[in-house]
């Protein structure tokens, strides 16, 4: 028997003004055909782990294709078509039994809130109900009646930070292979709530509120009501009519307990939905706090997020340690095209006087004038260290260190996701030694904290603001939680006993 395989994986953000097209994509992942495997192998992506378990299950895999565009605005609407027309005639090419694809699920394209539902949709029609569909997802899928009632098998992330996607394409996969081989007959179904909920407070482990709902998810499969229970806080920055918090549960036929897992997953969210915020500083508040400290502190610029769809040029915090005159080492980055490349015709060791950020949105902040000396040049070339990503290269483009007194400035050309802290060894600063360094994430960076090391968050406007009641939501109808205090979680499948 054999298995479609493609993965088309890109997380969106209204709040964010960039598009994605063919260049941000192949600076991450695309492959066709026979430079799949080469591109995937090794990798700890989903397609990765789906590929090893449909193997292991004796399927042969047809890869069609794999696309991962990290995450960003929204996705250009030409290369989106173009990328489904090819997943779509790529799984018609030969007769198949099966059909799995690793998706993220709150990917935005022009003219479309939903572009993983039209694509399980689309080949739902072509294939007909016989041939089981699976899809891995990120915990921060937008998941839609339309992804559910097509796909057979939905299966999102256990953990945030996010370190499991290998893993969880080869639980869905597993999952796959099972129904092809007619050991189960999976049923899948969503609950959503109307509300959303801060990503800062969205940590999967020790006490935090998204560990209890990973611990129930998981004693609803080891106590058979459920072959795969998932959770979807969701992605928040997506200005849609149709956004809330989910659940969803895969069960062996059986529809009542699926419902009944897929509700509590989602009320389990809701009922937390207080404990998830994050306190959080102005930039300025923030460094005058890091200085008071003992020990080495990370400041998390959480309205900059790359990993969010923002573009990563914010300079707010940067802005506030230039005022704050440190005495102390400490490292930031930005992303400014511009910057980066006048430093290269520069060269190092020159003297450099330029304007930092907001180079890619100025809606946010005024530039930071910096005054300073090149340090020194890089080609922006990583290999990640972890997470989703892990094992996978990484191009922030060529990339300056501009040292201005105690401050190291990293300017790369092209945001890039961060999981730990590739990016600034990857320009020769080793933030070990550093008092205090910003990370661009409001949650990956806690994979760096030890004993010496303390974080504090920093608020404010962005595209990937923690305080999503301070958005000013267009289409997204009030009231939901958190802009609004409700008591009762409002169901947004009107289904069966909600
Ligand atoms: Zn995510």
């Amino acid at each position: 028997m054999r298995v479609a395989l493609a993965s088309f994986e890109f997380e969106g953000n209204t709040l964010s003004s960039q598009v994605h097209r063919r260049a941000e994509f192949a600076r991450k992942v695309l492959a066709e055909g026979d430079d799949i495997l080469p591109a995937i192998e090794g990798r700890d992506l989903a397609v990765a782990g789906a590929w090893e378990a449909l193997r292991k299950e004796g399927l042969d895999v047809v890869p069609v294709l794999v696309a991962h565009g990290g995450s960003g605005g929204i996705v250009e609407g030409a290369f989106y078509r173009e990328t489904f027309d090819k997943i779509v005639a790529g799984v018609l090419s030969q007769p198949v039994d099966g059909v799995f694809l690793a998706l993220h699920g709150a990917m935005i394209c022009e003219g479309e809130n939903d572009p993983e539902g039209a694509l399980i949709a689309a080949l739902r029609e072509v294939l007909g109900p016989g041939v089981p569909i699976a899809a891995s997802l990120d915990l921060h899928a937008h998941v839609t009646p339309r992804m559910a009632d097509n796909a057979d098998i939905l299966v999102g992330y256990e953990t945030y930070p996010h370190i499991d996607a290998y893993g969880t394409g080869r639980r869905a996969a597993e999952l796959l292979a099972a129904t092809m081989h007619g050991r189960i007959r999976p049923v899948t179904r969503l609950k959503r709530i109307d509300a959303l909920l801060p990503v800062a407070g969205g940590s999967t482990n020790g006490t935090a509120p998204m560990a209890e709902v990973r611990r129930l998810a998981r004693l609803a499969e080891s106590g058979g009501r459920a072959l795969s229970a998932s959770y979807f806080p969701v992605q928040p920055w997506l200005d849609i009519d149709d956004l809330g918090i989910a659940g969803v549960a895969v069960s062996d036929g059986d529809e009542d307990a699926a419902d009944a897992v897929a509700k509590e997953m989602v009320l389990a969210m809701w009922d937390r939905r207080r404990d998830f915020e994050i306190p959080c500083r102005s930039p300025d508040d923030a460094i005058r706090e890091a200085v008071r400290r003992p020990g080495r502190v990370l400041i998390s610029d959480a309205p900059d997020c790359v990993g969010g769809g923002a573009p990563g040029d914010a300079p707010a915090v940067l802005a506030a340690l230039l005022h704050a005159g440190l005495e102390v080492e400490a490292a930031v980055l930005v992303v400014d095209p511009d910057v980066a490349a006048r430093a290269f015709a520069l060269g190092i060791g020159q003297l450099i006087r330029v304007n930092v950020g907001s180079a890619l949105d100025p809606r946010f902040h005024p530039p930071a004038e910096v005054d300073g000396v090149v340090e020194s040049l890089h080609d922006g070339r990583f290999t990640y260290s972890g997470g989703i990503s892990a094992g996978t290269p990484g191009n922030m483009g060529p990339t300056a260190v501009i040292r201005a007194g105690k401050l190291r400035v990293v300017v790369p050309t092209y945001a890039t996701y961060e999981y730990g802290d590739e990016q600034y060894r990857a320009a020769g600063v080793d933030i070990g030694d550093c008092r205090i360094a910003v990370l661009k994430n409001p949650m990956n960076f806690r994979t760096l904290l030890d004993e010496r090391t303390s974080w504090i968050m920093v608020g404010g406007a962005g595209p990937t603001t923690p305080d999503l009641a301070s958005i000013e939501w267009r289409v997204k109808k009030r009231p939901f939680w958190p802009c609004d205090d409700q008591d009762n979680p409002v169901f947004m499948e009107p289904r069966r006993d909600n």
